[in-house]
């Protein structure tokens, strides 16, 4: 008989990582306190104190994290990746001060762009630049210059505010737009002393250009769609990875874009988890139905069981559906967008088929008609409060209704900047009252034993979740300070859980992420300062120092 002897190796349990000399917040409710993490593979192996070095094997990576902080992946619990790229993709003009900038950043992106193609910007501004050129009308640059420079790629360059935008020649063309065409209702078209429209679009105006914009997108044979698709998800992908966000649910995916995620997924492209809402009509989504749900597929990149709906509008606009009417606009109590059979339908879809449904609900009114729908649905249903169903937004509540959420089992997703973006306008539209008692109330839902989900909107607002959390935990505008009812504040702690294990709990995966727990996968960021502890006022500039995924590096500072 042969003895093989063999030697007692450290570590042979295969550590792949370990972590140590942090300050790590797990998460989890039991607070355990932690300065090191051991990785096997893709999962959390161990978590406790240095003498987790003792697992080090000849092959571990060993990080030092020199005290800094460690905590779970971030979960962004409501945005638009494909949106979220297109925005990156498209030209920035924040910092533009001058028209001629603008001009060279179009002719830049024209050179690089095939003939036709759209062009878009953002973000310039008239009052920042230094100078205007001769040619300007009521303030405004006009289009000359960029059509020399653009002459056969449609170009639209949309004004800082959100309210106005440019369009070159080529754009005007092709949305069939000339001297002949009248200012819609509440809209402006800026014309010369001739008449001819100048390239500026005020307001309403802006939608003359909607239809033109997709039937482009629709022109481009489907390999050429799939790469500006591409594209866009690279760019979005990459900026998550350095916000600290593993995982992003995505809501608003049509069938088309799903197909585009299962080719992107099978190319093994997809470097952020994603969690698709799909937004389509029931027809389409039959046509893909014997594929769902799909539960962490491609390596638990792409998880698709929820369907999404829309019962009203945005109040910045007086779109969203009212109880009673606007405070300014006292003939109106906003927009019911979808029919509430059609929405019920939605909902026997939902659940005969398995699926969690998403509704976009911003006013008091929005709300009640959706937890109505929902509790007719879903009482009737065993496990009624595993079914998980959301309102996206729950942005104003009537006070009646808060008390729902809880008792339904409905996830309140709430995007929490929102409320510091909103709040100089919130009380204008809502009045004092029902801005105080309804609107972003995040504790009051929380204290009546509501899940939460909270995130950005992106690119409606920027992915940044650490602006998000400041918003979360302050309720204060980071530029003027302005505060928005302080009373429905979040703690610090809930800020953190409503961005790991509360958003992991709205896709049905707690057990899976959102916390640092034995098992669980590895998806972990180290942060440059301690979230938990630093200076309220240091929140939104974190950095992320470094993100894992999978047990795996996937962004450094
Ligand atoms: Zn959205």
């Amino acid at each position: 008989m042969i003895l093989l002897l063999i030697p007692f190796v450290v570590g042979s349990q295969n550590i792949d990582l370990i972590l140590h000399n942090g300050k790590i917040f797990t998460a989890e409710p039991d607070k355990t306190s932690a300065t090191a993490i051991a990785v096997k593979g893709k999962r959390i192996y161990r978590i406790g104190d240095e003498s987790i070095l003792d697992l080090r094997g000849p092959n571990t990576i060993v990080i030092d994290l020199k005290g800094k902080f460690c905590m779970p992946g971030l979960i962004e619990g409501h945005g638009h990746m494909n949106g979220l790229g297109a925005s990156l993709n498209s030209i920035d003009l924040l910092d533009a001060q001058s028209w001629d900038e603008a001009i060279h950043a179009v002719k830049l992106k024209v050179a690089e762009s095939n003939k036709g193609r759209w062009i878009e910007g953002r973000g310039w501004h008239q009052e920042k630049f230094k100078k205007l050129p001769l040619d300007a009308v009521g303030g405004y640059p006009s289009q000359a210059s960029i059509s020399a420079v653009s002459p056969d790629n449609p170009v639209i360059l949309v004004h800082a505010s959100g309210h106005a935008l440019f369009a070159n020649a080529k754009a005007m063309s092709l949305a069939g737009i000339d001297r002949n065409t009248p200012d819609p209702a509440g809209g402006k078209i800026i014309r010369d002393k001739n008449g001819n429209p100048t390239g500026i679009f005020e307001e309403n105006a802006m939608e003359l250009f909607a239809a033109l914009r997709s039937s482009i997108e629709q022109n481009l044979n489907p390999d050429e769609q799939y790469q500006s698709w591409e594209r866009n998800m690279q760019a979005a992908q990459e900026l998550c990875l350095k916000n600290g966000i593993t995982s992003f649910h995505d809501a608003g995916v049509s069938v088309k874009d799903f197909a585009n995620y299962v080719r992107y997924a099978e190319q093994g492209q997809m470097t952020v988890r994603m969690y698709l809402m799909l937004l389509d009509s029931i027809k389409n989504i039959e046509s893909i139905e014997d594929r769902l749900p799909m539960k962490g597929h491609y390596n638990g990149f792409l998880t698709v069981r929820a369907i999404k709906q829309f019962i009203d509008g945005a109040l910045g606009s007086h779109g969203a559906w009212l109880l009673k009417p606007y405070t300014d606009k006292p003939a109106l109590t906003g927009q019911n967008v979808l029919d509430l059979q059609s929405l019920s339908d939605f909902a026997e879809y939902a659940l005969n088929h398995h699926l969690q449904l998403c509704v976009h609900a911003i006013g008091d009114r929005g709300n009640r008609e959706v937890l109505n729908i929902y509790e007719s649905a879903i009482m009737s249903q065993r496990d009624h409060d595993n079914l998980r169903w959301r309102i996206e937004h729950a942005q104003h509540v009537s006070p009646e209704d808060l008390g729902r959420f809880g008792k339904l089992g409905i996830i309140a997703s709430m995007q929490a900047v929102h409320c510091t973006s909103d709040a100089p306008y919130v009380t204008k539209r809502l009045g004092e009252e029902r801005a105080r008692t309804e609107s972003y109330m995040w504790r009051s839902l929380i204290d009546s034993g509501a899940h939460l989900a909270n995130g950005t909107d992106t690119p409606v607002e920027k992915e940044n979740p650490f602006d998000c959390i400041y918003s979360a935990v302050t309720r204060k505008r980071k530029d003027t300070g302005l505060e928005f009812y302080p009373e429905q504040k979040m703690t610090r702690e809930e800020a953190l859980l409503s961005y790991t294990l509360w958003n992991a709990y709205a896709a049905f995966e707690e057990d899976l992420k959102g916390s640092i727990k034995v098992g669980k996968l590895a998806d972990l960021i180290v942060t440059d300062r301690d979230l938990l502890k630093c200076p309220e006022s240091k929140i939104p500039d974190t950095k992320v120092v470094m993100t894992i995924l999978n047990g795996k590096i996937v962004y450094q500072q």
